[in-house]
């Protein structure tokens, strides 16, 4: 028995130092000169020196793709196609492809070495993809846990985006977190306030970012942010249309609800919205508000375990619930989710059983 444990130690020890060997004879003897990069057959040229990811490489020459975890190969955001010179995909990108996705030459770019010319194909939205330079303007507490910031943009100085999209802000490194990290944030302010961008941010507990954003971010603090990112936008077409969120999954419905006053839509709204208590809603008089004075407008806070001191007399129940209530069976309404994952699961059921078909509904998840 030991021997057998003796045995695969070694094993181990050896495979281990093995790969070390690789990893620095790659760094240290390995030349990969500089490679050329094609990116959507010409529309973009970038020269780089080989050795570094793709999406890093793509990253320091103003090509930003989305990456909510940095880089480590976990949030599968960062995907492009490459159509040659990407090599044989890795064990590490496997898990976070499909086989129609790998048959499309789909790869993880964050897990893909320049080792040599490529051709890759980015969405076309992503090439107006920009790294913006902002200055806090204001940070004001909505909830006991969520925050919304106000930032004016420096550089370049406007931002064109369409309500539903995100960007991904920069914490930089401070206390134990020794690199800076990037987060999805949806914008919550309105595309035509090109000037400013304006977040809502839910503390989550032991978040890099959101305890930056809560503990150490101040008004007047320069901070970073690439973006626009993302496809969750208001579809064309003329069906009404059923919104559900939870906490900062207000934030593309706040941009949304405002935009669409100001182009006039007439395209009828249900906004559903759900918290615990009283405490946990904001923006409730701004949004009553608006559906008194927009006909196509309809809002449904409500409260999933209301505190006897809320004097709520509005709707109460999970948020699923009340969605079930007020939507009718049969409906052709397409629908809109953003909040976790779970919230966004459990509503896409209730919106199926209310006959919304999957092509039908659209989303952001928070993951
Ligand atoms: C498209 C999109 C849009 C989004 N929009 C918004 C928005 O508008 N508003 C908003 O508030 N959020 C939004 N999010 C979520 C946001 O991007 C972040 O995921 C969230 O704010 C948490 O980031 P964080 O850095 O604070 O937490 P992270 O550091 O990423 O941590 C997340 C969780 O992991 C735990 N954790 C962290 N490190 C460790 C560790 N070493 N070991 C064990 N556990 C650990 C943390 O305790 C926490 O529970 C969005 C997400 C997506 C994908």
């Amino acid at each position: 028995m030991n021997a057998i444990l003796v045995a695969a130690g070694i094993a181990c020890a050896l495979t281990t130092a093995l790969s070390v060997l690789l990893l620095v004879a790659e760094r240290v003897l390995v030349n990969y000169g500089q490679c050329r990069i094609d990116v959507n057959e010409g529309e973009k040229t970038v020269e780089v020196k080989g050795g570094g990811t793709l999406l890093g490489s793509l990253k320091s020459n103003g090509v930003y793709l989305a990456s909510a975890c940095g880089g480590r190969g976990t949030c599968a955001y960062c995907k492009c196609q490459i159509h040659d010179g990407g090599g044989p995909v890795g064990p590490t990108e496997q898990p976070l492809l499909t086989q129609d996705e790998i048959n499309r030459n789909v790869r993880i770019s964050c897990q893909v070495k320049v080792r040599a010319d490529m051709k890759i194909h980015v969405p076309e939205d992503l090439l107006a993809v920009k790294q913006y330079a902002a200055r806090t303007e204001r940070i004001r507490d909505l909830t006991h846990d969520i925050k919304e910031l106000r930032f004016a943009l420096t550089e370049p100085g406007t931002i064109k985006f369409k309500a539903g999209r995100y960007v991904q802000l920069e914490a930089p490194a401070y206390g134990d977190n020794p690199e800076p990290v990037q987060r999805a944030y949806s914008i919550s302010s309105v595309p035509s306030e090109t000037d400013h961008v304006e977040l809502i941010v839910r503390l989550v507990p032991g978040g890099i970012c959101t305890t930056y954003v809560f503990e150490h971010l101040k008004e007047g603090d320069d901070v970073t942010f690439t973006g626009p990112f993302g496809e969750f936008e208001i579809n064309e077409s003329d069906k009404p249309m059923v919104w559900i969120a939870g906490g900062s999954g207000m934030a593309p419905f706040w941009s949304m609800v405002r935009h669409l006053k100001e182009v006039g839509n007439s395209r009828p709204v249900k906004y559903f919205f759900g918290a615990v208590q009283r405490r946990d809603l904001f923006f409730l008089e701004e949004l009553r508000a608006l559906a008194k004075e927009l006909d196509w407008f309809e809002y449904y806070p409500a409260l999933s375990a209301a505190a006897e001191e809320d004097n709520w007399d509005g709707d109460v129940g999970l948020i699923t619930e009340v969605v079930d209530t007020y939507v009718e069976q049969g409906t052709d309404a397409e629908g809109y989710l953003c909040g976790s994952p779970g919230m966004c699961d459990a509503a896409c059921k209730v919106l199926h059983a209310k006959g919304i078909t999957t092509d039908r509904i659209f989303f952001d998840k928070f993951a």
